[in-house]
């Protein structure tokens, strides 16, 4: 296996040629908040598979009810006319779930990037409906991350994940992300960074012309980018600058959402209504790929009332509400709510934060930590702090192997360490995930 998997297998986000940091990364196993890879070594998952094992890897509500349903229904397509029962009460419990969000209806995808390439497309054939077809540009964030299709690409703010498949889609600009740590304005307050990065906004929208904005996309919190945390004021200037221009707000809680930040969605957390929000990751806890576009109210309603013939949906997919995906996502959300995973999240999230800013005070390598909303934490390694040079690639490799070693998988994403374990872990696994960082670090100082 170890051979095949450095031959024949080609890992997502990695050269062709890597075998991951070193790791035996060939994971046989998990329970719990557990991992066990090829060699029997037993872990701490502080990846949380990939933020979105929210409830942890022995669900048996949410094993049975996938059983259930492929005795009973494996598949039924949703397309023209016919459904299923599983993706209808599914969206009934989503609608209910996202109501105080503001929305009112779901459309079904596959995963987060098919996600975000339907909440895009609806963007546009909205402003069409309303008569308005030249509102055809997307505004997003820099550091912010979208997914992998052409039009997640295109709004990703990342330039690593774009220029290799350039040209992409024209008309996507991006803002600076209010990074307090790193920013174009030397700025480190939180608060008058967000007046600098709003300004920003509102300067992109005037050089473009608001009239030609279809919308702005954003994560809550920037999870991929490096656990970015807006100060709290932020996604509120954000609302009622679109607002201002009726540019659509598209929230992207493919991570914030069911329950990461602390909250139920990262939109919430902040006090924000957007008009659509992109879902995926945790709606299946990692049983089944699934994924929805939740669409507020005003918004299904122009196109319920469309009779221009625009109102018709010209996106989806063969396995848009696949009734396995939909019945883990029913049974997923009944174990969320029944453990309110949101307080645990909250609980371990302000533990972890204050076991890295603890550790920070010892350990140099640690430029910056980020997190204190729930169960998304990164630490930023530098080689200096006074000028912030980022690690490079064989320190960071050194801190995940040892931490590894210590019983610990940790995530290594370019100079960042993110942490993101499910959302049910205990007390005494986030004191392991701290100690054996601990000694990441000690090895590699
Ligand atoms: N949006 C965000 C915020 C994400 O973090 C991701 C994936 N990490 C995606 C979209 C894409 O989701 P998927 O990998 O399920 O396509």
């Amino acid at each position: 296996l170890k051979e095949n998997n450095a031959k024949h297998f080609w890992q997502p986000m990695s050269h062709p040629a890597d075998s991951l940091a070193n790791l035996p990364t060939i994971i046989t196993e998990a329970h719990g908040v557990r991992i066990t890879d090829i060699d029997g070594h037993e872990t701490v998952d502080a990846v949380g598979g990939l933020w979105n094992v929210n409830l942890g890897f022995s669900c048996q509500p949410v094993k049975d009810a996938i059983a259930a349903q492929l005795h009973r229904l494996p598949f039924y397509s949703t397309f023209r006319g016919t459904t299923n029962d599983a993706a209808v009460e599914l969206s009934w419990m989503l609608r209910n779930f996202f109501g105080p969000d503001g929305m009112a209806r779901c459309f079904y995808t596959s995963g987060g990037s098919d996600s975000v390439e339907v909440a895009l497309r609806l963007a546009r054939q909205y402003h069409k409906i309303r008569g308005e077809g030249g509102r055809t540009k997307y505004l997003s964030l820099k550091k912010g991350y979208h997914g992998t299709h052409t039009l997640g690409a295109s709004v990703n703010g990342n330039a690593n994940f774009r220029t290799q498949y350039e040209p992409l889609m024209p008309g996507c600009f991006h803002i600076p992300a209010p990074y307090a740590y790193r920013n174009p304005f030397n700025e480190s307050d939180p608060e008058k960074l967000v007046q600098l990065c709003l300004a920003a906004l509102e300067d992109e929208i005037g050089f473009q012309g608001a009239d030609t904005i279809a919308a702005f996309i954003m994560e809550p919190i920037l999870g991929a980018g490096g656990v970015i945390v807006p100060h709290e004021s932020f996604m509120p200037g954000v609302r009622s600058i679109c607002d201002k221009y009726r540019i659509l707000l598209i929230a992207d809680e493919v991570v914030c959402g069911f329950g990461r930040t602390g909250d139920w969605s990262g939109s919430r957390h902040w006090g924000v209504k957007p008009d659509m929000m992109c879902i995926a990751k945790a709606i299946t806890n990692g049983y089944f790929p699934f994924g929805a576009v939740m669409i507020g109210e005003a918004l299904a309603e122009t196109f319920e009332d469309d009779t221009s013939g625009r109102g018709a949906i010209g996106s989806g997919y063969t396995y848009s509400g696949h009734p396995v995906g939909a019945a883990a996502a029913i049974a997923c959300l009944k174990e969320t709510e029944r453990l309110s995973v949101k307080d645990n999240a909250a609980a371990r999230g302000t533990q972890l934060f204050e076991g890295l800013l603890e550790l920070a005070r010892h350990h140099t390598l640690i430029g910056d930590v980020r997190g204190g909303h729930g169960l998304m934490c990164a630490l930023e390694l530098v080689s200096d702090r006074g000028n912030k040079t980022p690690i490079g690639k064989q320190t960071s490799a050194l801190v995940s192997k040892t931490a590894y070693e210590n019983g610990v998988m940790i995530r290594v994403s370019g100079n960042n360490i993110i942490l993101s374990p499910s959302l049910i872990i205990e007390e005494s696994d986030i004191d392991k995930i701290l100690s054996s960082l601990d000694a990441g670090l000690s090895a590699a100082a």
